[in-house]
């Protein structure tokens, strides 16, 4: 059996492995998993946030869902393992996504 692990998201920051940004947490409840100056984000979660994921290759935004309610989902593929992962845009707080770049990214089929 596993033990049991309480579920738990961190929202820390990091240094973006791709455009080596220093990159904050966010100041709003979202964590950050992405990084807001090139999108590009790292392979290491299963579920959004819990860091549990032993590929962390790079995640190379490849295009942005436009979903009811103006949310944006950037669509990351990985480097390594070149599965598809989704994750929400952050346009509040602290170090808000290139919005620019996430428009770009939405006019270009995934
Ligand atoms: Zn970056
Ligand atoms: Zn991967």
């Amino acid at each position: 059996m596993l033990p049991s692990k309480k579920f738990s998201v961190l929202n820390e920051g990091f240094v973006c492995g791709h455009c080596e940004n220093e990159v904050s947490p966010t100041s709003i409840t979202t964590p950050r998993n992405h990084c807001p100056f090139c999108l590009w984000s790292k392979h290491v979660d299963i579920n959004p946030g819990d860091r549990a994921n032993p590929c962390c290759g790079l995640l190379r935004p490849v295009g942005v869902l436009t979903e009811p309610r103006r949310t944006y989902v950037i669509v990351h593929e990985c480097q390594r393992c070149h599965k598809q992962t989704r994750s929400k845009a952050i346009l509040k707080g602290n170090q808000p996504d290139d919005f620019n770049l996430i428009v770009k990214l939405s006019q270009q089929p995934v």
